[in-house]
């Protein structure tokens, strides 16, 4: 069937009809938290139930944690040829792939964002990242280190163990991806606690891994909220490390759990509010705007990279502004289910209550709203939240300062190239940021000066497994994607032989 003719109302009616699955995965199979508990999935996109997913807690996290040991332990994975992992793992991609229009309308009744980038973002990009761990695990080479004579040093890599992975809803596939696919690929077993917002795609991720002939035991599920699930398995003593993806404030936590517990390997991809600067010597403002309006509309703004902060030289502002209006009033919220839609749903309804108090902040602050503001489509009983835009912003107001994670936009004015450097890294974070410039000088320059783990220079948001991904200052520590992924995924081994 072509994808523009699928008819994803209709898909979404038989789907939502009692048939989604919302159980743990735990040890090879679909069980309900112990006590029983579970909570309602509520869509953002119209406010219908969507299926009683499990509420798991402490006991649950014991079994679950014991399940990934055993499994460890017992080499069915850990110790498997690099080749075999990388069959199962690629079957597993491919499991992903033919289901692919089914996860996608999982993820946009989930979390609300428009199916058609559910298709062609959040399914095509888990399937590359699987793809590309499989293939890279029976390619690494350990190493052997210049030794004295007569002797032999061995500098080898060794999964963790038992890693635990805490992700977000703003790509609950991607996310889970970026962490399973190096983790698996090493040979660690898993434990992921999705979202509670957007559990139902990683519980449907766990039965695909099993078809895909990944052994019980090795990839665990467990959907609940932060405090009964992620901070068990924060503080337990029997995990090896723990990677997240979350806010700043919660990453910190993680750090804590740690230092309280047994010292466990922490990875952490936080929170960001990312410079987007135009200076006067940008050649395309067509291109600089759009990538602007991309930069913080695309997934409703509930980007990490965001660009949130859009800092333009005097000279081109009201050019850039211009044009930037015009495409948030060519992106209003529509149904997700509609493939012509560009913005979604936003989460669920505290997210939803978050995003319109700060637009009320900005106001309060003295910032001029000059697009959106209001919810609409109401009447939908879902989320949406018009594209919105700040003009006459200062970098000390808290919408300069504070992630919002919604299309809401604040713009800067600067007179030069080092003011918009230094607006720049007076943040907390340092995830990404992006220059516009024709003069090669000035790019270079500003590439070095900018506080960030990823910079775009002409473009913004550009994409690759290939390259690391994370940030400097409180946006994290360590990085996911590329190969270095696997640093935070295995231990360093140093062997020394004497040779008689
Ligand atoms: P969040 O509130 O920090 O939640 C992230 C995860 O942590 C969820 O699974 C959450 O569980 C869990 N959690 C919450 N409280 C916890 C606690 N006390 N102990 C242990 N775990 C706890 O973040 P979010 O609102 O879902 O996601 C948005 C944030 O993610 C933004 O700050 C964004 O910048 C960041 N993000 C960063 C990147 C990156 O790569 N740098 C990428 C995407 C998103 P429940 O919510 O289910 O309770
Ligand atoms: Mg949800």
């Amino acid at each position: 069937m072509r994808r523009d003719t699928i008819r994803w109302a209709e898909r979404a009616a038989l789907l939502t009809a009692g048939s989604i699955e919302g159980r743990a995965f735990i040890d090879g199979r679909y069980t309900a938290a112990l006590d029983g508990a579970t909570f309602q999935s509520r869509s953002p996109v119209d406010g219908r139930v969507l299926a009683d997913v499990a509420a798991c807690g402490g006991a649950d996290v014991d079994r679950a944690v014991a399940a990934a040991r055993r499994a460890f332990e017992d080499g069915r994975w850990s110790r498997r040829d690099p080749a075999e992992r990388k069959r199962v793992l690629l079957a597993f991609a491919d499991r992903i792939e033919a289901a692919g229009e089914e996860l996608a309308l999982l993820e946009t009744l989930d979390m609300g964002k428009p199916v058609a980038h559910s298709l062609a973002v959040d399914v095509r990009a888990t399937v590359a990242c699987f793809r590309w761990y499989a293939e890279a695990i029976d390619k690494i080479y350990d190493e052997i280190a210049p030794s004295p004579a007569g002797t032999l040093a061995l500098v080898t890599r060794e999964p963790l163990g038992v890693v635990a992975a805490v992700v977000p809803w703003n790509f609950p596939m991607i996310m889970a991806a970026w962490k399973l696919a190096p983790a698996l690929a090493a040979g660690n077993s898993v434990v992921l606690k999705p979202a509670e917002q957007s559990s139902l795609t990683a519980i449907r991720l766990a039965a695909l891994a099993a078809e895909a002939g990944l052994p019980d035991g090795v990839f665990n599920v467990l959907p609940g909220f932060g405090p009964a699930v992620g901070q068990p398995l924060g503080l337990h003593m029997d995990v090896d490390g723990v990677v997240f993806t979350g806010s700043t404030e919660v990453g910190k936590l993680f750090l804590q759990y740690s230092g309280q517990s047994n010292m466990k390997r922490v990875g952490l991809e936080c929170g960001g509010k990312s410079p987007h600067i135009i200076l006067d010597d940008c050649g395309d403002l067509d291109a600089a705007a759009e990538a602007a309006a991309d930069a913080i509309f695309f997934n409703q703004g509930e980007m990490c990279t965001a660009g949130s902060r859009l800092v333009l030289h005097r000279a081109v502002k009201d050019r850039v502004l211009d044009r930037v209006l015009a495409h948030a009033a060519t992106r209003q919220p529509g149904d997700p289910l509609d493939p012509a839609t560009t913005l979604g749903a936003l989460v669920d309804e505290t997210h939803t209550r978050n995003v319109l108090s700060y637009i009320a902040i900005g106001q309060e602050e003295g910032a001029r709203l000059v697009a959106g503001g209001r919810r609409v489509r109401e009447e939908t009983g879902g989320c949406y939240v018009q594209p919105t835009v700040f003009d006459g912003v200062t970098n000390r107001m808290r919408i300069a300062q504070e992630e919002i994670f919604g299309p809401v936009l604040s713009i800067i004015t600067v007179d030069s190239a080092e003011e918009a450097v230094a607006v720049a890294n007076d943040s907390p974070y340092g995830l990404a940021a992006a220059v516009w410039s024709d003069n090669v000088n000035t790019v270079h320059k500003m590439a070095r000066a900018l506080r960030s783990g990823m910079v775009y220079v002409n473009c913004y948001d550009a994409d690759g497994i290939t390259v690391p991904f994370g940030g400097f200052k409180q946006s994290g520590i360590g990085r996911d994607k590329s190969l270095h992924a696997f640093d935070k995924y295995t231990e360093l081994k140093t062997t020394w032989m004497k040779l008689r």
